[in-house]
């Protein structure tokens, strides 16, 4: 079966064709400043054939169309005819209440999912657009949302609700949902199967660290708690976002710097982390190089950095009564040796034992606990697209 994949977002469009035998990328890209001057990257195992390349995009099915266009290129296409398409599986960021699992799309998931736009208004009515615009070039094909928080759904009652009047629950649903759900679902199944755990009877703990981030506790194969929130700024320190903070913040800086609510807001979400801490970028590897040429802010955001994940994975640890195995995953988690020694280095008393060597190796899936290490750590790279062509193939079959 050939899946495509759809992650849509307000001006973007990224995608990727699945060949569910291989479970390879027939061929990948991005499109990107749709509704402006329109851009197209496209690739094919893996080559770039178009790079940033000007193509008028004046909305998001004009964007699918090029897609599909691509697809099937006389000279480097990849299927013949558009009919070869089985499946389209859409990320769709929030499902709020209504969605503990993936979906095939019709009206009602679409009218359920947009009730939903309160909760992700930068996200979800984006993804929406996507689905639209699918439905409308490819009309006869099935297509399935699989959502960043329906994995953390299973959270018990105790880890969603926060210490707040209950009427904004009733009210507003105000809630912890999560999300990287679809991350942190795959890599966890991946983790069990590389530690030789029954993921049925096991508690994992995954730190997806990217430029956003995540930590969840999944025990018995369901997450029981995670660190994101309403939305995705609470928890770890992350590239741009602040993580969690007290609240109390925002009315002190909005008072010092007469600032909006919005305003503040946007410091957090854009403005902080370690770029704010660092005065340098969000992008990890200017902090390292920061560290490196000794600047004091970057050492100091990395320090907060480690320690922040390192308390998240202590925490879950007693959410669960124990742990038998830790992930990391996504841009930092794979690729900084650093951050994978240092968040270790405070899991000592849990009988964390880091293996030097293989914590130098990157971007692989490897163990980077030594064989007697109590709790088992590996690196599990990430794989969203696939999850998400997996899901659409177990529910269009
Ligand atoms: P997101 O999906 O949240 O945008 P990613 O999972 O792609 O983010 O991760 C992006 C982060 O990974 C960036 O902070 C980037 O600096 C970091 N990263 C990527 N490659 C490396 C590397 N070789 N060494 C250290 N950090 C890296």
């Amino acid at each position: 079966m050939k899946v495509l994949v759809i992650n849509c977002g307000s001006s973007s469009l990224k995608y990727q064709l699945i060949d569910s035998e291989t479970e390879q990328p027939m061929a990948s890209g991005l499109c990107e400043r749709i509704g402006i001057d329109g851009q197209l990257t496209h690739k094919v195992n893996g080559k770039k054939l178009k790079d940033e390349e000007k193509n008028a995009m004046p909305n998001h099915e004009v964007a699918v169309q090029l897609v599909l266009n691509e697809l099937v290129n006389e000279e480097y296409g990849v299927i013949k005819d558009l009919s070869e398409i089985n499946a389209v599986g859409h990320r769709v960021v929030h499902g709020g209440e209504k969605f503990a699992s993936s979906v095939i799309i019709n009206d009602e998931v679409i009218a359920a999912i947009a009730e939903c736009n309160d909760l992700a208004p930068l996200h979800n009515p984006a993804n929406l657009i996507g689905i639209e615009a699918c439905k409308k070039v490819l009309p006869n094909v099935p297509m399935v949302a699989v959502f960043d928080t329906a994995f953390h759904q299973t959270m018990p009652e105790k880890a969603y609700m926060y210490g707040i009047p209950h009427k904004y629950y009733e009210d507003y649903k105000i809630r912890r949902y999560g999300f990287h759900g679809t991350s942190h679902s795959f890599v966890s199944k991946r983790l069990a199967e590389l530690a030789g755990l029954d993921i049925n009877n096991s508690k994992i703990i995954v730190c997806h660290i990217g430029n956003g981030g995540s930590v969840t506790a999944v025990l018995n194969g369901e997450s029981v708690d995670t660190s994101m929130g309403l939305t995705p700024l609470e928890g770890i320190i992350m590239g741009t976002r602040s993580g969690s903070i007290d609240p109390a913040i925002i009315e002190f800086i909005a008072h010092k710097e007469n600032k909006s609510i919005d305003e503040i807001m946007t410091i957090l979400n854009k403005k902080s982390g370690l770029e704010g801490m660092s005065g340098l970028t969000s992008d990890f590897r200017d902090i390292r190089k920061g560290v490196a040429d000794g600047n004091p802010l970057a050492k100091a955001a990395m320090e907060a950095y480690i320690y922040n994940i390192a308390k998240y994975v202590g925490a879950y640890t007693v959410a669960m009564n124990g742990v038998d195995a830790i992930a990391f995953t996504a841009g930092i988690g794979e690729n900084a040796p650093e951050v994978r020694k240092g968040v270790m280095a405070h899991l000592g008393f849990l009988g964390v034992k880091a293996d030097e060597e293989a914590c130098k190796i990157t971007a692989e899936e490897i163990m980077v606990s030594t064989k007697d290490s109590k709790v088992k750590v590996f690196i599990v790279p990430t794989n969203e697209e696939l999850a998400i062509a997996r899901e659409t193939k177990a529910l269009v079959g």
